[in-house]
């Protein structure tokens, strides 16, 4: 296996350098290979994709448009039926990767390891990039497993290292789970003697408040985010109280390392070797460069639950080609999955978070918004069309309290539609406070 992993990275390390034609004709060779498999074996696509399948069985890109979105409800309607009943030989086994619902309802996907392979070697070439010491010590600040990686021990992980490495040149890896308060990730990330720490921005974020906040000596040399890109307001805050740099992921359960920044600025680079990108406009066109619009992927290895035209739920913005001298497409910006700080009375700031799977199994609404309304009380909104629904009002008392802060005032409000912004956005832990972020 290590050597697979080598052999995947070592051809990365070449593609981020092919020209767009070799890049497109890798891309036309994968697709061709998953749509053909996605007709056969996935129920979901059997007439999907008949637009682009000539009648001798090849296939006419110049119709790749037409091809349906697929959408987030697709995931959790459709679940069954987007599901392949056999997998190609060579892709390995299947593994579940659960997204949390800050963009709508959480969700699972299925993935197989080629793909979890491949994602790995790309993040590792990301590091590469950034020149990680892959012989120090990482701490990861995320996942809701409850009580499995709890402060003060967290969890020893494999190392982050590379697998092709010796032994002793793999630093260690720890993860304490995103329950654990500021205060205690600051203590562990000071006792391991971790020059690494990746989590969500607006966590990271937070945690650099608290940290001047408490006046703790915490500094870390890099802070990686995952999830959606970060704003700079984020990264300005983070790098000024931190004194990190920032190595920001575009990422997501349903399509793995989407793309990551350059170490030559702050904008991204989009990983083509994972997922085929398209930026669209309202009317379903390819955006100009410099023109906004939602992100569309296809992770070209995921045989176990195609993805073909799969609507992220972010809005991105292409830019122009990087002076690093890579080839990969850039985007100069993105933006998405919005999340709110909260900030108290007492000058406490936090990135509010709820297990999101747990919370909506116990609570009963699929599609929950949190949001704080005055200094030390917040509105849980939730969706629902069913005048009889009862959700369970205890249960999500206990759990805000328990997770945000006990003295907080909570009032249940039961809406008829999901609340999205003018711009359609859906803000999952909002602030209508003036003093907001
Ligand atoms: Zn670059």
């Amino acid at each position: 296996m290590n050597a697979l992993h080598k052999q995947i990275f070592d051809m990365l390390m070449e593609s981020q350098y092919w020209t767009p034609a070799q890049m497109l004709a890798f891309h036309r060779h994968q697709l061709a290979h998953l749509l053909r498999h996605a007709r056969q074996y996935v129920p979901f696509y059997s007439t999907r994709l008949d637009s682009v399948f000539r009648k001798d069985g090849e296939i006419d890109w110049d119709r790749w448009q037409e091809i349906p979105i697929t959408k987030r409800h697709h995931l959790v309607e459709e679940r069954e039926s987007m599901l392949a009943t056999k997998l190609p030989p060579n892709h390995g086994g299947v593994w579940e990767e659960f997204s949390s619902g800050s963009s709508g309802s959480p969700v699972t996907t299925r993935h197989n390891l080629l793909e979890g392979w491949v994602s790995a070697a790309v993040l590792h070439r990301t590091q590469r990039w950034h020149n990680l010491d892959w012989s120090r010590t990482f701490v990861s600040w995320s996942g809701d497993d409850g009580l499995i990686s709890n402060w003060p021990d967290g969890i020893e992980l494999e190392s982050w290292a590379p697998s092709w490495l010796e032994p002793n040149h793999r630093g260690r890896s720890y993860k304490v789970n995103r329950a654990t308060s500021q205060e205690n990730v600051i203590e562990y990330v000071l006792r391991k003697n971790a020059p690494y720490l990746a989590s969500r921005p607006k966590l990271l974020q937070s945690l650099a408040f608290a940290t001047e906040r408490l006046k703790t000596p915490l500094r870390v040399d890099v802070v990686s985010t995952f999830g959606t890109g970060i704003t700079e307001d984020e990264r300005d805050d983070i790098r000024r109280i931190l004194g990190a740099k920032v190595l920001s992921l575009y990422s997501s359960g349903e399509g793995c390392k989407i793309a990551a920044t350059c170490e030559s600025g702050h904008h991204y680079h989009v990983n083509p070797e994972l997922n085929y990108l398209e930026i669209l406009d309202d009317k379903g066109q390819p955006c100009a460069m410099g023109q906004p619009g939602r992100v569309i992927i296809t992770p070209i290895y995921n045989t176990a639950q195609p993805l073909i035209r799969y609507e992220q739920g972010d809005i991105a913005v292409r830019g122009p080609a990087c002076s690093c001298g890579k080839q990969l497409p850039v985007l100069q910006e993105i933006s998405g999955r919005v999340i709110h700080l909260f900030r108290f009375p007492d000058g406490q700031i936090i990135a509010p978070s709820l297990p999101n799977k747990e919370f909506v199994d116990n609570f009963g609404a699929k599609t929950w918004q949190l949001v704080q309304t005055g200094p030390l009380e917040v509105d849980l909104r939730y969706v629902t069309t069913d005048p009889g629904f009862v959700p369970n009002k205890a249960y999500a008392l206990e759990a805000i309290r328990r997770r945000l802060r006990p003295d907080l005032q909570v009032n249940f409000v039961a809406l008829a539609e999901t609340p999205l912004t003018a711009a359609g956005k859906f803000i999952l832990y909002k602030s209508e406070l003036a003093n907001r972020d």
